[in-house]
């Protein structure tokens, strides 16, 4: 990824900041782009630490605003010239039982985990389009999807709804040597998943159905994006890369 730039929504948190860890090693210039702007800085300053300042920048974003998003993308081109890479991530995990699923709860699910992707998506493609260099778009799905979960029926509407974005995207894409791809990850312990994850029983079920027996790892999840922003994957689009230690071979 030497040279190349990439913009990270969700990258003030969990997955968001380890795959901009990874991109930095790997020699990507990164904006991170979170709605939090505790979290953005934070992880702003510690990847400096890391890194220096030179492949660093953040902005306050919120996918939802389509006016918060196109500055993003006018911002990364202002400070690196351009965008190469979309790791589009942000994300939220607020599900509940069927009967005590608001419409609030299901309209904000769909904003952010729906709408904001499209956003993300369309707005870099404006700039990639303009560009004539290609591109890689990497939308972070989830096991979920694939299959159905417990109490996840909001937020697999959103995922099986983001496959199919990233498919049909792939297509229309292809022809601009744009790329558009998904990670599956299985479940990862961010600040998202901690608060699920205090539940004794709820932590063995999950752990039963990972045929690997373990969670994934952070740098496990930022690998395969690695993999599917990279050139290495250069004949890969349209598809999904589940990252989920077998839960959906079974
Ligand atoms: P996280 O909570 O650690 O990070 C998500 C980040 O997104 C936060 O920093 C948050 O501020 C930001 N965000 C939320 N709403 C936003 C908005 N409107 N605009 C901009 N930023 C916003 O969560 P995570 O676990 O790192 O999840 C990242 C992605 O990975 C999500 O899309 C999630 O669905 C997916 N995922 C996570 C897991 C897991 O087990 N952690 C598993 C599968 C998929």
């Amino acid at each position: 990824l030497a040279g190349r730039v990439a913009l990270i929504t969700g990258g003030g948190g969990g997955i968001g900041m380890a795959t901009a860890e990874r991109f930095l090693t790997e020699g990507a210039c990164v904006m991170l782009a979170d709605i939090n702007s505790d979290s953005l800085k934070t992880a702003e300053n510690t990847l400096i630490n890391k890194f220096g300042k030179d492949q660093i920048r953040s902005i306050v974003m919120d996918v939802t605003d389509e006016v918060s998003v196109g500055n993003a993308l006018a911002e990364i081109s202002v400070e690196f010239g351009g965008i190469d890479i979309l790791v589009s991530n942000a994300g939220i995990a607020s599900s509940a039982p069927l009967e005590e699923t608001t419409l609030e709860l299901w309209q904000n699910n769909m904003e952010i985990l729906s709408t904001g992707y499209f956003l993300c998506s369309r707005e870099t493609f404006k700039v990639l389009r303009k560009q004539k260099l290609g591109g890689s778009i990497v939308n972070m799905s989830s096991q979920m999807g694939h299959v159905g979960g417990p109490i996840r029926s909001v937020y697999n509407m959103n995922k099986f709804g983001l496959e199919g974005l990233t498919k049909g995207m792939s297509i229309d894409l292809a022809k601009y040597n744009i790329r558009v791809n998904t990670v599956c990850p299985t479940f990862v312990v961010t600040p998202m998943t901690k608060k699920f994850l205090k539940n004794k029983k709820f932590k063995r079920d999950m752990l039963n159905n990972i045929p690997l027996g373990r969670f994934a790892e952070l740098s496990e999840v930022a690998s395969a994006v690695v993999f599917l922003a990279s050139d290495a994957a250069s004949m890969i689009t349209g598809t999904s890369l589940l990252v989920d230690g077998g839960w959906t071979a079974k």
